[in-house]
This record gives structure tokens, C-alpha cells and sequence, in this order.
């Protein structure tokens, strides 16, 4: 691997043709500007490795956004700037290619984010996380393909290894951390030894970035094909107890997050699910503080509540007699996500069962009688109108009625034991 100094053919061959032109008139666009630019990160890690990767990430020597304007006018691309940030997203079609001004960092002080100003491509390389992340690919068209690596990216990607550009890489940002595990256990590579080292020598220094931060690592982690793998090493180094000292990567998590992707529905977010098994077995206590550590948006925190109210109620739905309708009281109102986790988090067969009959069948089921229905039937307007829906529903639930005409005749009953 470390032979290739040119990927001009790996782009000509490995990207769609509409990407790969793209690139060669990016690359003019820049010359006539007299700048020079570049294809940079997980793109040319994967160019590289032969990996599909349509996540381009473009760096230039001089002012990205004013570039990003040209390459979009009167096309329909969709350009999103950040001027902040000297950044620019480019998006048609089915691409989206991110386009930065070079820019040197510094840190004043770890786990903040760094201060930046422009600089030059090595600069920007210098600044990366690992060796096989900063290599990046001429696409100015007198150079067009060759190879800038000054960190031997491709020594490191034959030997299969991650490795950190400098001993104090973790301290200055140990989401690093969270990173360096998530491509070792995609890629089926290995920390590189002293960049472990460093890694384990550096653990604490997670506590200096923000749940925030944390979260959106997490998040990385939870968006990998095989999550686990990840999760069990960042358990192993101490990456996951940071997180929350209770939080385990172990067999019974591989286990349900392996269930969790045959069941692939369409309804359910992977991601959602993966985050409440991995939560599930913390108290709610716990998982309250990991909610506030994390700050997880409202929509990731409720079903990790709602699994944890489930989970008490577990006993109950173990209760041998329990009727349809009994599984139905204790179940209503919890979505999908915290339901079927609790199906791949328990242990006892018949409580499995009835939460999938629930899923399944019972949750949809309701009366055919309307409370409009009820009114024409002379049941006065309010709220026993409601009580008499859910005792029509339970009815239902437990097969005591079958049709409308059951219905009515179910009502017609309870109003004559009431009236009478
Ligand atoms: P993935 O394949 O997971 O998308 P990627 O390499 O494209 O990985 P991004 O998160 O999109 O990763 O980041 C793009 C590039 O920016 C990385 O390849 C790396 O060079 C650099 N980078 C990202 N995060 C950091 C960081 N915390 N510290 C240093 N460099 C980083």
C-alpha cells in the first residue's frame, strides 16, 4: 500500500463519474483562483483501503466559502456556508461534499474546542486525529492524484494500525478516544502500542469535554454496522465507564444489539433501540444521570424512561392469569423503541411473549363503536363516554365481543345494570 503515490485512477474507478468529473473541475476552479486544493480524511483513508466512501471532504488553501459560492452558481446545487467556521457544504443530487478553508489549530486548554485560523495544507494534516485520517490527495489538475502523506498515513494503513500524530493527541481532544476505537474496530485494525498507551495513559481526560460532545461520539459509535464491537472496546479501556461507571459492553449487550438489527423495522430507528439496551440494565437513577450527562434531546431520553418504567413493571406482566386487557393496561402508551427493547432485555419466555402480543396485536385493537355512536345511543356527553370506550375496548381485548352488534349490546346491558 505504501507504494501508491497517485489516486487519481482509484477516483476515476471507485467514485461515480459524475463525483469523480466534479472533482477535476473543482480542482480548475481553484487554479484559476490561484488556490490550491485538495481531497482530504475519511475518503482517502477509504480510496486507499478500497472501502466505499462517497463522504468528501475538501480542503483549501484560501477562502473555502468564496470557492463553494463558484462551484455552485446557477447550478442546482444547495450551498450551506458557515462563516464561522470558514466551512461550506455543497449538496445535489445524492452528494454532498464539504468543503474547508486550511486552517491551523490550537488549543488553549483540553477538551475545548480548538482556536483556528487559516494555514496551509500541512497545517491542516498536522491537526488531525490519526495518521490514516491525514493524508490527503492533490486536486489541482497540474498535480491532479498525488499523494500528500506526510504522517506515513499508508505505512499505518498496511500495518493495519491507529496511531495518534503526537503524545499529546488525547490530551488536547480525548474525543479522540472514542474515535481511535471506533475505526479500530471497523476497519479490524489495531491501536497502534504506544498510541494504546497513551490512549489508557490519557483515559481521564474524557471528564474535560462536554457530555455534548460525548454524546455525538456516541452517536458515531451507534451508527457503525456492528455497534458492539466498538462498545466492547471502548468498555474494555475505560471509555464506556467514563461515560457512566455502571454502563458494560459485555455479551448481553452483543447479544440483544445482534437481535436488534434482524428485527429491522422500518418503525424503529436502530439507533434509538441500541441506545436504550445499552442503558437498559442502569437503574433509573442512573439512567436519569446519564440522560443529563449526555443532554439526550428529548426524542433519545423517552424511550430510555419508558424502558425503565416498563422494566417495573415486569413482575406484573409475569402474572399467570393475566388477560389481554391486563397486558394492555400495563403497556399502553409506551412507544415502539422501550417496548421492544424490554422483548430483547428480558429473560422469561412468557413476558417476551406478551409484550410482542402487544406489539403486535393488542395495541391496535379498539372498539367499532364511536363516542359519537355511544351519543346516538343515548349515553350523555362526557367523560362516561371515555370510561364506556375502554371497558367496550377490554371487551374486545379479552374476546367478549366481536362485533358492533355485540358492542351495542354489551352497552345497552351495563346501561340497564346502572339504570336499574
Ligand atoms: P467516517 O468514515 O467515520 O465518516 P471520517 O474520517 O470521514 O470518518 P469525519 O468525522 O467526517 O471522519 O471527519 C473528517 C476528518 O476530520 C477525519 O478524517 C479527520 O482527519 C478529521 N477529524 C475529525 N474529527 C477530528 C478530531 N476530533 N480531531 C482531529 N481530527 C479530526
Amino acid at each position: 500500500m505504501s507504494e501508491v503515490n497517485n489516486l487519481a485512477e482509484s477516483i476515476q474507478g471507485q467514485l461515480p463519474g459524475e463525483l469523480s468529473g466534479w472533482l477535476h473541475a473543482a480542482g480548475e476552479a481553484a487554479r484559476q483562483r490561484g488556490l490550491r486544493l485538495y481531497l482530504v480524511g475519511g475518503v482517502v483513508r477509504d480510496l486507499l483501503l478500497g472501502r466505499p466512501n462517497l463522504d468528501l471532504d475538501l480542503v483549501v488553501e484560501g477562502d473555502a466559502i468564496a470557492l463553494a459560492k463558484e462551484l455552485a452558481g446557477g447550478s442546482e446545487m444547495k450551498l450551506v456556508t458557515h462563516p464561522r467556521f470558514g466551512t461550506a457544504g455543497l449538496r445535489w443530487g445524492g452528494w454532498s461534499v464539504d468543503l474547508a478553508t486550511a486552517r491551523l489549530e490550537t488549543y488553549a486548554r483540553p477538551g475545548a474546542l480548538p482556536a483556528v485560523q487559516p494555514g496551509s495544507i500541512s497545517d491542516d494534516l498536522v491537526r488531525r486525529d490519526f495518521t490514516i485520517n491525514a493524508i490527503a490527495v492533490e486536486l489541482s489538475p497540474d498535480r491532479y492524484g498525488s499523494i500528500l502523506d506526510p504522517h506515513r498515513g499508508r505505512d499505518d494503513l498496511a500495518k493495519r494500525f491507529i496511531r495518534v500524530l503526537h503524545q499529546k493527541s488525547f490530551i488536547d481532544d480525548a474525543t479522540r478516544i472514542w474515535r481511535g476505537v471506533r475505526y479500530e474496530q471497523r476497519l479490524d485494525f489495531r491501536l497502534e502500542p504506544s498510541t494504546l498507551s497513551l490512549l489508557k495513559r490519557d483515559i481521564d481526560w474524557l471528564d474535560t469535554v462536554s457530555g455534548d460532545r460525548i454524546r455525538h461520539e456516541l452517536e458515531l459509535v451507534l451508527q457503525e454496522e456492528v455497534p458492539e464491537k466498538a462498545l466492547r472496546r471502548a468498555g474494555e479501556l475505560g471509555a464506556l465507564g467514563n461515560m457512566h461507571p455502571s454502563l458494560r459492553g459485555d455479551d448481553w449487550l452483543a447479544e440483544r444489539f445482534e437481535q436488534a438489527r434482524l428485527l429491522k423495522s422500518p418503525d424503529l430507528p436502530a439507533m434509538g433501540l441500541y441506545l436504550v439496551l445499552l442503558a437498559y440494565r442502569l437503574s433509573d437513577a442512573e439512567s436519569e444521570r446519564l440522560i443529563s450527562y449526555l443532554k439526550l434531546p428529548k426524542l433519545l431520553a423517552r424511550p430510555l424512561q419508558a424502558a425503565q418504567a416498563i422494566k417495573e413493571r415486569l413482575a406484573m406482566l409475569a402474572a399467570p392469569d393475566l388477560a389481554p386487557s391486563g397486558i394492555y393496561a400495563l403497556l399502553h402508551g409506551y412507544r415502539e423503541p422501550a417496548l421492544t427493547a424490554n422483548v430483547l432485555a428480558v429473560s422469561s419466555p412468557l413476558v417476551k411473549e406478551r409484550i410482542r402480543l402487544y406489539l403486535s396485536k393488542l395495541r391496535a385493537i379498539k372498539p367499532a363503536l364511536s363516542g359519537n355512536d355511544l351519543k346516538e345511543m343515548g349515553v350523555p356527553e362526557g367523560p362516561g363516554i371515555k370510561r364506556l370506550l375502554n371497558r367496550l375496548r377490554n371487551a374486545r381485548l379479552d374476546g367478549e365481543v366481536k362485533s358492533k352488534k355485540d358492542e351495542e349490546e354489551c352497552v345497552r346491558g351495563w346501561g340497564e345494570k346502572i339504570n336499574g
